[in-house]
């Protein structure tokens, strides 16, 4: 937005009795979409004792229950009062085989309406915190920010956390592999009882593969209550349509099993994570921003949890700006983003063999170096645990085309079904 007439500041910049220079969090912070990343940032920057006007943007007029954040609970976290269950053992099935695990960290759900409920309290608190809601970001140019109401904001220091470009996901970080985690969910309630509390379903393979690396993944609240999502793995979008029927079919699966049929729908979320490793490797502040959330590559490559990694990226962007210097960073290791590489590059090469691939990792790697390697925390012996649970030879060649310096992008093995590509929602 070259030429813009000047904008209102968000903090005047005298204000600031330290002095620092522009691009200080003196200045004014403005934090593009308050979603899980925005929020989460704001409270955290509230916290480490930032006293500088915090401005959230967000289209949004109000918030709805409308996802759940699922994942181990490794650490700490600001929302850690909100789980609503834990699970101690979680299992994956495919046709052949049901592995059951335990570990010493639980699988838990979290409901986002608690989260942003809890959030926007924390913030209201604060004194220096001002939501802007049913605003849009239209652009970015330099320290000012577009509405489009037509106002121009000029900020000190800006975090995006907006949703990525499409261009961003396609272009990733060079040319490695991609793919789509695309789901529908449901929160039913059954006539009799038809799921096992205390065990957490994460993949259920016993479902159509029709489409990609297809599963059921069932979160029990209760014998006759739980979150039922069927996901798709592809390199495509598949389509709202599928993703139901998949979701129906599984879920009259189960009832058939018990006997029962589903007596109320609580609630439906739907989404599409990207799983692309290095997605957030663009630099971390670019255009004068700096990249927050789903924008700065938070779900991982392989598996698409994003919750701890957001928590563990904000929490170090506030110490930087208490600390007087804000600044990008990245949101994990090139060294994780490659292992990510090898791993769905071998998804996209032969997807028939994923749910045998992805059960053998829970069958055979101990629990607790599993959950530590998938949620980020593993060290050397865990990678080597998960690796030499993996073919050797398959894998080994998708490390040396995934190291090659002209490596060719892989497309999917598997196209959807003609009339089956409508953009997901
Ligand atoms: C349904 C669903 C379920 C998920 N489940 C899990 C899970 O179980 N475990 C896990 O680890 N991860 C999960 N994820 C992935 C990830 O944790 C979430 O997507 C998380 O919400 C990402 O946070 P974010 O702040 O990057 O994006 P969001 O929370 O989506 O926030 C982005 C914000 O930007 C706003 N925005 C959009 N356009 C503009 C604009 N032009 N100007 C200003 N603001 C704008 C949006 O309104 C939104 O509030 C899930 C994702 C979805 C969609």
């Amino acid at each position: 937005m070259p030429g813009m007439p000047a904008a209102p500041s968000l903090a005047r910049r005298s204000a600031d009795p330290a002095g620092r220079p522009s691009g200080s969090p003196g200045d004014g912070i403005a934090i593009l979409g308050a979603g899980l990343a925005g929020l989460s940032l704001a409270v955290r920057l509230v916290e480490a004792g930032v006293r500088a006007p915090i401005t959230l943007l967000e289209p949004r007029t109000g918030y709805g229950d409308d996802r759940t954040w699922g994942f181990w609970e490794t650490e700490p976290h600001p929302f850690a009062h909100l789980v609503a269950e834990r699970w101690p053992a979680w299992r994956v099935r495919t046709p052949a085989a049901a592995h059951i695990r335990r570990g010493s960290v639980p699988y838990v759900r979290l409901p986002a309406a608690a989260v942003y409920r809890d959030a926007l309290a924390r913030l209201d608190r604060a004194g220096n915190v001002v939501r802007r809601m049913g605003v849009r970001v239209t652009g970015v140019a330099g320290a000012q920010v577009a509405l489009d109401t037509g106002e121009r904001l000029h900020a000190g220091v800006i975090y995006d956390g907006r949703p990525p470009e499409a261009t961003q996901i396609a272009s990733g970080h060079g040319r490695g592999p991609r793919l789509l985690q695309q789901f529908v969910g449901r929160r039913v309630r059954t006539g009799r009882p038809a799921f096992e509390p205390g065990v957490a379903d994460l993949m259920d393979f016993r479902v159509s593969q029709r489409h990609g690396i297809a599963f059921l993944y069932v979160l029990p609240s209760g014998p006759c209550e739980a979150l039922v999502e069927a996901t798709v793995f592809a390199g495509q979008p598949v389509g709202a349509e599928v993703l139901d029927r998949l979701l129906a079919e599984g879920l009259a699966a189960r009832c058939r099993a018990a006997d029962t049929q589903v007596t109320e729908v609580l609630g439906t979320e739907r989404g599409a994570i990207p799983m692309v490793p290095g997605l957030g490797r663009t630099p971390a502040r670019a255009g004068g921003t700096i990249a927050i959330g789903t924008r700065a590559g938070a779900p991982r490559g392989a598996t698409g949890y994003a919750y701890l990694p957001i928590q563990r990226h904000v929490a170090v962007l506030a110490a930087d700006a208490a600390a007087g210097r804000p600044r990008g960073r990245g949101m994990r290791g090139a060294g994780t983003d490659w292992l990510d590489q090898v791993f769905l590059r071998r998804l996209l090469r032969a997807p028939d063999a994923g749910p045998a691939l992805l059960a053998r990792l829970f069958d055979r790697v101990p629990a607790d170096r599993l959950v530590r390697f998938l949620m980020e925390r593993g060290g050397v012996r865990d990678h080597l645990a998960v690796m030499s649970a993996l073919p050797t030879l398959p894998l080994l060649r998708e490390a040396l085309a995934a190291s090659a310096p002209h490596r060719s992008r892989l497309r999917p093995a598997r196209t959807a079904a003609a009339g089956e590509t409508a953009p997901n929602p």
